[in-house]
């Protein structure tokens, strides 16, 4: 065996979960088609349950610190710092679980430092892959790699997700965007819907998104923006150069499992969608933090394979969930005069605070609840925020300072001490049992041995 668990993909959610494997106790290898990290300006922001996440391992501070600048950018390019619902900018932030505004390139080198302690193989593209009942192999930088398991975090086109013959179903594209740094020459016209389609025009990037015609490969080029956006206008305008231009599409599709055998997936691989209101990595990066701490149990011996397969069953729903909201988005972004008086209903609807609440929950996925294998109400079931904790003698302390071990967290005043876990004093939250995903599984109802034992 050349590790534990082979991650194909060294993207946000590989070295992520790379990362957290080995703090489990389980060895690591990750394989990168690419030579050197992606400067693709893909995500600008991360959600509140990917920064929770990366929080919990001390990423705290350097993501505070970029997103000082990634909340500059956006306001810059986006005319608001507000949350949005299909490009309507209107959901009031929620204090208590704070996004992170950061440019994916920066936040890949963050996590590939966090991530510095992994073997991480560049120049290893995975072009074939065997699975046993004893493990794994893959092809990749001309030699066979073995391993136990092995993780797929190899993007929306990935191959583990083909080769190991995951289903994929979904709804195809509705819109396509073409979009990136543009330096016009001459008059542009005004950003904002028309019939044809949505001009985005707003700080240094400018886009077009229309009905989905034939995909196109290779770079984008001025001449096609400009045909783009004299369609959806009506204007002919000049573009002089497109600098990090990207197309996508708003296909919603989903792995049917994220587990076959020995083989997983996580992130793009297993789910992608419109990137409206920026969830993928909200998305990917609570995959990798449910996926990490189970393969390290099962892998050191503490619990049966059978484990494995909680990852499915409570990844898959988030995933469905974040599906269901981008489809919405885009029907709301679908061009004409009935989706602009929807729009209209949507964005009065938004003005009420409850309605406002409803959407902020919705694009952050606090509220989403894992169905957990022993009866326990609400909270237990949802990713915990980042609680202040204080203790009898009226200490504070964040709840991330506790957590950077990986293990289990029982917040407490009153339980005696469990090797299989770390106990906090907290005077002020009642009793609440983390697992090392953020989790929580116990909440105070219920016997407490029956969520330890399920757990750890
Ligand atoms: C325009 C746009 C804006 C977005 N904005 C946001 C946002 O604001 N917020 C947000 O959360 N998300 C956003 N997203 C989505 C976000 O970028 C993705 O969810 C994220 O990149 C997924 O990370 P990943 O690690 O799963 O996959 P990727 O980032 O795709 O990484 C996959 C890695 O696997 C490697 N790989 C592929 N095939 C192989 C192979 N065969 N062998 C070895 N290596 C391989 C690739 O080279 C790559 O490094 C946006 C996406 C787009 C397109």
């Amino acid at each position: 065996m050349d590790a534990d668990v082979i991650v194909v993909g060294a993207g946000p959610v590989g070295l992520f979960l790379a990362a957290e494997l080995e703090l489990a106790g389980a060895g690591a290898l990750v394989l990168e088609r690419r030579e050197t990290p992606s400067t693709e300006t893909k995500a600008r922001g991360l959600g509140a349950l990917a920064t929770e996440a990366l929080r919990r391992r001390g990423l705290g501070d350097r993501l505070a610190e970029a997103d000082v600048a990634g909340t500059k950018d956006l306001a810059r390019d986006h005319g608001s710092t507000l949350g949005h619902f299909a490009g309507i900018h209107k959901i009031v932030p929620d204090p208590d679980r704070p996004r992170t505004n950061i440019w994916q390139p920066e936040l890949e080198r963050l996590l590939a430092e966090h991530a510095s302690g992994v073997r991480v193989l560049r120049g290893h593209d995975v072009t074939a892959l065997e699975s046993d009942v004893d493990g794994v192999a893959v092809t990749a930088g001309g030699r066979e790699w073995r391993a136990k398991y092995l993780v797929g975090c190899d993007g929306g086109r990935s191959t583990v997700r083909k080769l190991a013959g995951f289903g994929f179903p979904g709804t195809p594209a509705l819109l396509r965007t073409i979009a990136g740094c543009v330096r016009f020459a001459g008059d542009v016209p005004p950003g904002g819907r028309y019939a044809a389609g949505t001009f985005m025009s707003g700080g240094s990037m400018a886009g077009v998104s229309e009905p989905a015609g034939p995909e196109r490969e290779g770079p984008v080029t001025p001449d096609e923006l400009a045909a783009s956006i004299a369609r959806v206008t009506g204007r002919q305008v000049t573009v002089e150069e497109v600098r990090d231009g990207r197309r996508f599409g708003d296909q919603a599709r989903q792995a049917d499992t994220y587990r076959r055998g020995r083989v997983f997936l996580a992130g793009d691989a297993a789910h992608v969608h419109s990137p409206s209101g920026g969830q993928g990595l909200n998305l990917g990066i609570p995959d990798a933090a449910n996926l990490g701490w189970k393969l390290g149990a099962v892998i050191r011996g503490d619990k049966p394979e059978g484990f494995l397969d909680t990852y499915t069953r409570e990844r898959h729903p988030a995933a469905e969930a974040v599906l269901r909201n981008t489809r919405a988005q885009s029907a709301l972004l679908a061009p004409g005069p009935h989706v602009d008086a929807l729009r209209e209903i949507v964005a009065e609807l938004m003005d009420l605070p409850e309605a406002n609440r409803f959407f902020a929950d919705l694009m952050s996925g606090v509220r989403h609840r894992y169905a957990l294998p022993y009866p326990a109400p609400a909270p237990a079931g949802e990713h915990c925020p980042d609680l202040e904790l204080v203790d009898g003698s009226g200490r504070k302390t964040r709840l991330h300072e506790h957590t950077r071990t990986g293990r289990g967290l029982l917040l407490t005043t009153e339980h005696p001490a469990d090797p299989r876990i770390d106990v906090v004093e907290a005077a002020n939250t009642g009793p609440l049992l983390l697992r090392p995903d953020g989790v929580i599984a116990w909440a105070g109802e219920g016997p407490l041995d029956v969520a330890l034992d399920t757990w750890f």
